[in-house]
């Protein structure tokens, strides 16, 4: 009942889809009964979680803020969903977020942009703002978003809460709407870090049905509940020197994080500065990738398998694909498309695809020198703290150029967090990304809570 009063009081902020009242009640009611009868609690006993409207929860709308599956139905559960349920988790509702998981502020949502609740002239990042509102204005005490370029970190970042996005691989995607197969991956936003490492507990390992998970076992993340073991550990740290020096990176930022990096040398971890020429290729790497990914994806939207089916006349077949995907998708998503169409097309396949499938490759090689002298690498998560509604809507590069701190993690598979530091003078939130080597979420996570 608190939830559900918060998020009628905070409607406004747009941060939800769909609320499941009635349900989201009665399974209340079941758990406590439950309880009050005995029955051994889950890890997550009536914990209230919000879904970014990307995950599948059988019985209940899937639209990925998209007019393309506005009347699609999930028939099954996620892999995700079913262990939250089976931990004692309540789900409240679906959350906004831009389209198809495409885009950094969340304006792309075929049902309204979602507002920053610290300043609701600004935008809450994306592409899963809509679940960091929710845990940033206290409507819900976890969400699950999707990262498949910084979709978790940045709005976390914009949002001044926690955001995990695990190791590509770490958690199942079954039932998550694919965008980039090989870059998307679930992830959580909390208030704190323990309270992430609880539910990546009970939401990662091994999945019949993704064959893209790792068999790795799952470590006892949530041991950090235990404020015994907030270690007093000495890292070995590094930063990216182009990342810091970046002209595109707000002054206020950076001096927040040089400021950092002192403190924690003043207490006793190294911090490193290393080279890292292929910063400014990262961005075109990645839209060059994802797009690609995207549109053999997306192909499945046609009217006919999945989506949106125009009221028209049509005279044949191709007509009819084409209206109902020309009037299912937004603006950006159709972009993508093209762009991922045209950089698979067999003329232009080696300048671009192959191109970037090189470079990918380069950044793994990076990634896996990095983490064999360091435990961690600290960066900004994005340029600028959470812009204006509507700044950054005329220039489309530069809203993907403010992607440069994220898509490394993607690009290379590794996990990252972003962490709610600071303020800067007019009281936005912002914070810094640590980013650790595959699989090594709890070394990332104990980290994490030391600096929190
Ligand atoms: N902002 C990035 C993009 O627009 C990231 C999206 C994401 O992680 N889903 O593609």
């Amino acid at each position: 009942n608190h939830f559900l009063l918060r998020i009628s009081e905070k409607s406004n902020l747009n941060a939800f889809l769909e609320v499941f009242e009635k349900e989201a009640i009665e399974r209340a009611r079941q758990l406590d009964d439950a309880r009050s009868a005995g029955a051994p609690l889950g890890k997550l006993h009536g914990v209230v979680i919000g879904l970014k409207d990307v995950i599948s929860y059988q019985n209940h709308t899937l639209s990925a803020s998209s007019k393309m599956l506005a009347k699609y139905t999930a028939v099954y559960n996620a892999t995700v969903v079913d262990r939250l349920l089976k931990e004692g988790a309540i789900i409240i509702g679906r959350q906004n977020c831009d389209e198809f998981a495409m885009g950094s502020s969340s304006e792309h949502s075929a049902y309204g942009a979602v507002l920053n609740d610290a300043d609701h002239t600004r935008v809450p990042g994306g592409s899963s703002g809509g679940s960091a509102v929710a845990v940033q204005a206290g409507l819900c005490m976890v969400s699950l978003g999707s990262d498949t370029g910084g979709s978790v970190r940045q709005p976390a970042d914009f949002c001044g809460v926690i955001g995990l996005k695990p190791s590509y691989g770490r958690i199942s995607r079954y039932g998550l709407i694919a965008y980039a197969s090989t870059f998307d991956q679930i992830g959580i936003f909390s208030s704190t870090v323990p309270d992430a490492a609880l539910v990546l507990e009970v939401i990662a390992g091994e999945d019949q049905m993704d064959s893209t998970v790792s068999q790795a076992p799952v470590e006892a993340y949530s041991q950090l509940l235990a404020p015994a073991v907030k270690a007093d550990k000495k890292y070995k740290l590094a930063y990216f020197r182009q990342a810091l020096e970046h002209p595109s990176l707000d002054p206020e930022i950076k001096s927040a994080i040089t400021g950092l990096i002192e403190r924690l040398i003043a207490q006793g971890h190294t911090v490193t500065p290393i080279e890292f020429e292929l910063l400014d290729y990262v961005v075109p790497t990645y839209y060059v990738l994802t797009t690609a990914e995207a549109s053999t994806n997306l192909s499945r939207y046609d009217g006919v398998k999945f989506g949106h089916q125009t009221a028209a006349e049509c005279s044949d077949l191709t007509e009819f694909y084409k209206r109902n995907r020309s009037e299912g998708f937004g603006k950006e998503v159709k972009k993508r498309i093209m762009l991922g169409t045209f950089v698979l097309s067999a003329f232009y396949f080696d300048a671009y695809f192959a191109k970037a499938q090189q470079i990918r490759r380069l950044l793994q090689e990076k990634s896996a020198e990095i983490f064999n002298n360091f435990d961690a690498l600290i960066s900004p998560n994005a340029p600028c703290v959470a812009f204006k509604l509507g700044e950054k809507q005329a220039d489309a590069t530069e809203m993907y150029l403010a992607d440069i701190y994220t898509v490394f993690a993607n690009l290379v598979g590794i996990p990252g967090i972003s962490l709610p530091l600071f303020r800067n003078n007019d009281g936005i939130p912002f914070g810094i990304q640590l980013m650790s080597d595959q699989l090594k979420e709890l070394s990332l996570l104990t980290l994490s809570d030391q600096l929190m």
